[in-house]
């Protein structure tokens, strides 16, 4: 089995054998941040609960870039997804660049995002489009 590390530490946690995004709700203004701070960025209170994030949001506003970029071979699509807990986060958009709106509906996946030359894979998250019907996962 190859070595694999999440490409940021605090980015992605596992819970139940899925990795899943971490948000902190502040006990005290109440808002959602990603990743977590050791102080809410809104009110610097230190209280507050970690959870899960939605894995399912809505497209904000993308861009698509057409040449490569590091690892990333073009067209990267890549956008603003709004997440029910108030919170936007910003994601690569797996997706025939021609599908892609502002305002559809994403679903966070985790994967290889890239290969180091040693052989590491380095694992991140992305999102792809979201359909409605026939979901059953979430
Ligand atoms: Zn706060």
């Amino acid at each position: 089995m190859s070595n694999q590390v999440i490409f940021h530490p605090g980015a992605l946690e596992e819970q139940g054998g899925d990795l899943v995004q971490m948000g902190f709700t502040c006990d005290s203004c109440g808002k959602t941040t990603f990743p977590v701070y050791e102080l809410c960025p809104f009110c610097s209170s230190e209280h507050g609960k970690k959870a899960p994030l939605s894995k399912v949001g809505t497209l904000f506003s993308y861009t698509v870039t057409r040449v490569p970029v590091g690892f990333y071979k073009p067209p990267i699509v890549a956008g603003y997804i709004d997440l029910p807990e108030g919170v936007r986060i910003f994601g690569q958009i797996h997706a025939d660049v021609e599908a892609v709106k502002n305002g559809m509906k994403l679903k966070m996946e985790t994967g290889v995002i890239w290969t180091e030359k040693d052989g590491t894979e380095v694992i991140g998250y992305f999102y792809t489009p979201y359909a409605k019907e026939g979901e059953g996962a979430e």
